[in-house]
């Protein structure tokens, strides 16, 4: 493969950071900075898409993964992100919790062939803890045992999230956002502190590089990328920022796809030495990233920070056969489910009744 990589570039040293990664040593900080450097555009960030869709494929066995996202309630959130929909301030949102039977309606929705490999129960950054674990009960009632409940709440505490993981929570989904504390109300030190808090309490933690933008350095991109990594994240990801009209930061627009593959390539290849990084998610799902390294792909329902309507699963959000449609086209040719079995991923079961 290097040789043949030598035809389109004669940059030796990314040509050494892709074949040490080739030979299983995954790029450090200052690597990743310089894989950033180069132009999405380029043959080099062309090579450094294929190498890390290579090691991902090869590492998965060539599957993907589909997760549900269920925005369980929506309000003014005190978080007050200058890019999401939600944020104090900005929003234009009407407060709303789901009742029991939207719930249970939305869950089902995810679950026809049984092939979620994990669900998400998203609140907003203040959140009422009975609340959410009756979700997580009415989701359990729902989903078969190979589909994993997994929580994306605010800042939490340690006794929180025990209490989760008693009700059958796995996993937790947090980030600690570039320009938290900027261009949020929140401290990097709480969301930091949260992530541990997870971490001790037993559940896995499942993270992202959020939300990137074209006005954001490198730097400060990179040393967002490593704070999962450092922490000992089960699965990384990269988002980019959505310009969500009236939010205060869609001024500065958003960065393309083939960049954001770019950054997917970047994060899967400075994670996948972690033996629980089998799956890299991307935000919003594009075929692009998922020939850069991503094979996680999120169905979703209710609120979504990057929607401004109340049901994303009406608008931005993919429902599961957009899903599995996607992966199909991604040309993975398995679904795991969340026990890791397979499922063959034809046209057939795609589009077969
Ligand atoms: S991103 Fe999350 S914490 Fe920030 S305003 Fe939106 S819902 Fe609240």
């Amino acid at each position: 493969m290097m040789i043949k990589m030598k035809m389109f570039t004669k940059d030796t040293r990314l040509l050494g950071i892709l074949e040490a990664a080739m030979n299983g040593v995954c790029p450090d900080k200052d690597a990743c900075r310089y894989m950033l450097t180069f132009h999405e555009a380029s043959a080099e960030a062309s090579l450094i898409r294929i190498a890390a869709n290579d090691i991902m494929r090869k590492k998965s066995d060539n599957s993907a993964i589909i997760l549900g996202q269920v925005g369980v309630d929506v309000s003014e959130c005190t978080g007050g992100c200058k890019f999401c929909t939600f944020g104090e301030g900005h929003t234009k949102f009407i407060p709303k919790r789901l009742s029991d039977e939207e719930l249970y309606a939305k869950i089902s929705g995810f679950n026809e062939k049984e092939d979620l490999y994990g669900l998400f129960l998203m609140t907003m950054h203040d959140y009422d803890l009975s609340v959410f674990l009756n979700s997580v009960n009415i989701a359990k009632s729902i989903v078969p045992s190979t589909t994993k409940i997994w929580a994306n709440v605010g800042d939490s505490s340690l006794d929180a999230f025990k209490e989760m993981k008693k009700a059958g929570v796995e996993g937790v989904y947090h980030v600690c956002r570039i320009g938290e504390g900027r261009d949020t109300n929140l401290r990097p030190e709480d969301r930091i502190k949260t992530m541990e808090n997870a971490l001790d309490a037993g559940l896995k933690l499942y993270t992202c590089c959020e939300p990137i933008g074209p006005e954001q350095t490198i730097d400060e991109i990179v040393d967002n990328m490593f704070i999962g990594i450092e922490l000992g994240c089960t699965q990384h990801a990269c988002m980019r920022r959505v310009a969500v009209p009236g939010a205060p930061l869609a001024k500065y627009r958003q960065i393309s796809e083939l960049r954001l593959g770019q950054f997917v390539a970047v994060v899967a290849l400075a994670s996948f030495g972690t033996p629980t990084m089998t799956y890299c998610g991307v935000h919003e799902p594009n075929e692009i990233a998922y020939v850069s390294g991503a094979n996680i792909i999120t169905a979703e329902a209710g609120a979504n920070p990057r929607d401004n309507k109340d049901d994303t699963s009406e608008n931005r959000g993919m429902d599961m056969e957009d899903c599995r449609t996607m992966l199909l086209e991604s040309g993975f040719q398995y679904i795991r489910r969340g026990d890791e079995s397979k499922i063959p991923l034809t046209f057939d079961y795609v589009k077969g009744e």
